[in-house]
């Protein structure tokens, strides 16, 4: 007999049911059973992240705080698994480690340094211009016009939706950027 993923769930359910009227180890000992830490949560479905297999998540907001996040089982990819890198997404929000501002290490340098987010985006855009302008090539050796720059790349992220990879691609289009890459595909 094969048993389905929703028949799984409600034996459990039963299961969890019977338990809980028959009184469960915790309870019978005195000790308090701790409130599930999502209760009273707003619900927000949401996708990982971290790989081009786009699982969908459940992310639980309590008092304007993350508390919580899970697979969607109404998800038709992951079905409400997650594996062990969408399993620690709940940390890209709450980890006392995650990275707050730009961090920066000069050309020979040996230190990281902090900087905020208007001094990157100008040096960022300043170096492309200048990189491009110096590396342009209006015409191959044959002749023919290509209007390009091989001294940049661009690598796309599985967190980018349809609507940036189109704009992140007209943009390295723009520059005469040829080397676009993501990294779905790789
Ligand atoms: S949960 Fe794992 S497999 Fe699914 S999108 Fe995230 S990283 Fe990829």
């Amino acid at each position: 007999m094969s048993i389905t993923r929703r028949d799984f769930l409600k034996t459990i359910g039963a299961g969890v049911a019977i338990a809980g009227v028959a009184g469960s180890p915790e309870a019978a000992s005195g000790a308090p059973v701790p409130e599930a830490k999502i209760k009273g949560a707003q619900a927000v479905t949401s996708i990982c992240p971290y790989c081009g297999v786009g699982c969908g998540l459940v992310a639980y907001v309590k008092d304007g705080k993350l508390v919580g996040v899970e697979g969607d089982p109404e998800h038709p990819i992951n079905q409400g698994s997650l594996c062990s890198k969408g399993q620690a997404v709940f940390e890209i929000v709450t980890s006392p480690r995650r990275l707050t501002k730009v961090k920066y290490r000069a050309p020979g340098s040996d230190h990281w340094e902090d900087k905020d987010l208007d001094w990157a985006i100008q040096t960022l855009a300043q170096r492309i211009k200048a990189t491009r302008d110096a590396n342009f090539i209006a015409k191959n050796s044959a002749g023919v016009t290509v209007n390009r720059t091989e001294a940049i790349a661009s690598i796309g992220a599985a967190a980018l939706n349809n609507e940036e990879c189109y704009l992140i691609s007209k943009l390295m289009r723009s520059l005469g950027i040829v080397y676009l890459e993501h990294q779905a595909r790789l």
